[in-house]
């Protein structure tokens, strides 16, 4: 059998922090009009614990958060319970490139993430300024150049703004419409007509469920994310319910025509991308 794809590469933007409710009540255009666009749920869920580290780890090698071992809030490179399989260095073994862009690091983790992204055989990797729009410029060359495997944006802006005024907030919701703005720049960059380009936007975290500023509690509130993918060969349609942030790298394995590992917990949202589908070799 072999995978027949339209699809070329994935782009997915890890939206921190952005819960649900957010993109109507403070009128996250770009983001609603993704979410139409395609094929989207605003009831996907993360895993547990819902952090940023432990959902990031989920997102690059498709494995649980018990599986991979991260399953706190300190970055740090984690004994994992079992072989992990990271995305980027699937890809690589395909001769498929991948690209992560991220803030800039404090000087004393930044050696580590640096590591870490090598780790997971990132090709290339850029810690740029403080949030979305500096993160979005330092990616603009790739995103025009790189027509195959993976570039992932990760945009800290919705969680530090949670932490510092708490969710649902005036100060979260400037954060929200900066990152709204900046999904709407990189869409404007974007053929979504184009079969070849998967975006995948989605949350890795919500928020403000036990306590106002934080995430880490497994309130529906915190694990609730939205997910929402969009190009040339997506359906439109409805995710659903049962959605998850680690059916993401299953997906993006399914579009890329790569088998996806048994280390990995999720399964492709198969009905967003019909035209990807599974052929007898002539
Ligand atoms: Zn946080």
């Amino acid at each position: 059998m072999t995978r027949v794809s339209p699809i070329q590469r994935a782009i997915v933007v890890v939206l921190d922090g952005l819960r649900p409710d957010a993109i109507p009540r403070f009128g996250l255009h770009h983001a609603a009009a993704l979410a139409r666009r395609g094929s989207s749920t605003m009831l996907g869920r993360t895993v547990e614990p819902s952090v940023t580290a432990a959902a990031m780890a989920s997102l690059l090698t498709g494995a649980s958060p018990e599986r991979h071992g991260l399953q706190d809030t300190r970055f740090r490179i984690p004994r994992p319970g079992g072989v992990l399989h990271p995305l980027p260095r699937l890809l690589g073994e395909k001769s498929l490139p991948s690209s992560a862009f991220l803030a800039r690091m404090p000087i004393l983790f930044s050696g580590i993430a640096q590591r870490m992204a090598t780790h997971l055989g990132f090709s290339q990797t850029r810690f740029s300024g403080l949030g979305a729009s500096d993160i979005l410029t330092a990616a603009t060359a790739t995103l025009r150049d790189q027509k195959r495997g993976l570039i992932l944006l990760h945009w800290p802006d919705g969680d530090a703004a949670g932490h510092a005024h708490g969710w649902m907030s005036d100060g979260y919701a400037d954060a929200a419409r900066g990152m709204d703005r900046e999904l709407g720049r990189l869409v404007a960059t974007l053929d979504l007509e184009d079969p070849a380009t998967l975006l995948i936007a989605l949350a890795d975290h919500g928020g403000g469920g036990t306590r106002a500023d934080h995430h880490d509690s497994a309130h529906p509130l915190n694990r609730t994310i939205p997910i929402m993918l969009a190009g040339g060969a997506v359906r439109r349609g409805d995710l659903g319910a049962g959605a998850s942030l680690l059916d993401v790298p299953a997906t993006v394995c399914w579009a890329l025509g790569i088998a996806q590992p048994e280390s990995y917990a999720g399964r492709p949202l198969l009905h967003a991308i019909p035209g990807v589908v599974e052929a007898v070799a002539a």
